[in-house]
């Protein structure tokens, strides 16, 4: 136990130095969620190393690194609603259960046994985030509005269903480009009912499918 506390610190300590954290929150949410509880067990032993791990059914979790980056773009603060979408191994769910407060998160996942998987392991971790099976490209109007949707899978575009959900000065996080080589981080702040977009560099990530997104 010890040592996987160990490994969280160390971690955490070089997501600092290299300024992937940069805020106390979000410090403090990477050293509360223990991310070997959302990895398979066969790759428990790899749950402290910045990098993406396979998760199942061709998903991943993404590396630290990554998770640190658009935490921090979100600007997130307790009380804020928040949409997922793209729930995985439950992992960022987690982070932003601790960052927002478990009430306020909503997660939504497309592939039913990528779904079971985070929603089992967000139960074991004891965090009561809604976990909804879906096709987030549409959003989940049934909760709308949003203080932030957060896009956890590469988007040809920004759909208008998430842009209809989202609250005055609210934002939209989602890295929009190709379906698997190369995106950009978009981040789009609600103004008197316009957007205004800015980009936060390339990032890689496995492509959304739905609807509003990649087809299958
Ligand atoms: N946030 C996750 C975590 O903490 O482990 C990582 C997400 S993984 C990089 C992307 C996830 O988005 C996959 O589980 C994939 O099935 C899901 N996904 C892809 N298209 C989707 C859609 N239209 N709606 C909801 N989830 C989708």
């Amino acid at each position: 136990m010890g040592s996987i506390i160990d490994a969280r610190e160390k971690l955490v300590s070089s997501l600092e130095r290299f300024r992937y954290i940069k805020s106390n929150n979000v410090k403090k949410a990477f050293l509360t969620v223990d991310r070997s509880n959302f990895v398979p067990e066969s790759l428990k032993n790899e749950a402290y190393l910045d990098t993406p791990l396979p998760i199942g059914w061709g998903q991943t979790i993404s590396a630290p690194s990554m998770i640190a980056i658009m935490l921090e773009v979100s600007e997130l603060s307790k009380g804020l609603k928040i949409l997922e979408i793209g729930t995985g191994s439950g992992y960022n769910a987690a982070l932003l259960a601790e960052l927002c407060g478990e009430e306020n998160v909503i997660s939504i996942e497309r592939i039913p046994e990528v779904f079971t998987f985070g929603k089992e392991n967000l139960e074991r971790a004891r965090y009561k985030v809604r976990i909804i099976l879906g096709d987030g490209t549409k959003g989940y109007e049934e909760e709308a509005p949003y203080d932030r949707i957060i896009v956890t899978a590469a988007a040809p575009q920004i759909p208008n269903s998430w842009k209809s959900q989202i609250k005055e000065k609210g934002m939209i996080i989602a890295p929009v480009g190709t379906e698997r080589y190369y995106q950009e981080l978009l981040v789009l702040r609600k103004k008197d009912g316009n957007f205004e977009t800015k980009k936060h560099g390339g990032c890689v990530f496995v492509p959304l499918v739905g609807e509003n997104g990649w087809k299958e």
